[in-house]
């Protein structure tokens, strides 16, 4: 079994429920159990017109490998009616394999660690909740200008009282 790290967005649609949704068919891959998911996040489209994203990360452990998560992650993306019209158009769902176990992997088709991770609040935050361990605070400082709003509850509105992570522009 190899610990596995996916990042998921949305931004048309009910992404929220898109989300949801889509952890659930992650749950339930072939060789695969859930260990961890985040609280839903609300981030603004980076470098890209469109609606604001819900994010998440999820954690599993799975017998599959890299190239078969990845597939299993293109093959639930289709299912939930994505297009690719351009580079960083608004989405019905976008998956992201971020870490498989301790790989480090650079074929064609696959980069794990995912390339531009490192970069980008919407996942750092919600992957530093589920797995601190990961996650340096060195790591999380790069990201610190950029808005990501931890949401209390699928849906919820961002200056709840739940709101417990926010860094604003
Ligand atoms: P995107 O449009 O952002 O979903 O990118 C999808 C493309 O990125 C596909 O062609 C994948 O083969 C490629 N890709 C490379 N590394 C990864 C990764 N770690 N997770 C998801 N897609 C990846």
């Amino acid at each position: 079994m190899v610990r596995a790290f996916i990042g998921l967005g949305a931004n048309l649609g009910e992404a929220a429920a898109t989300v949801e949704w889509a952890m659930q068919q992650l749950a339930g891959l072939t060789a695969t159990t859930r260990v961890a998911q985040s609280s839903l996040y609300r981030s603004v489209p980076v470098d890209a017109p469109g609606p604001d994203y819900i994010n998440a990360v999820m954690a599993i452990d799975t017998d599959l490998t890299a190239h078969e998560l990845l597939q299993s992650l293109q093959h639930i993306e289709q299912v939930a009616g994505r297009e690719r019209p351009c580079r960083n158009a608004p989405r019905t769902l976008d998956l992201d394999l971020l870490l498989y176990g301790d790989a480090c992997l650079n074929t064609p088709a696959l980069q794990v660690p995912h390339p531009r991770m490192w970069q980008r609040a919407f996942v750092l935050l919600p992957l530093a909740e589920i797995a601190p361990d990961r996650i340096s605070a060195a790591q999380l400082q790069v990201v610190q200008v950029q808005s990501a709003v931890r949401l209390s509850h699928p849906g919820a509105p961002e200056h709840g009282v739940n709101q417990v992570a926010e860094v604003k522009k």
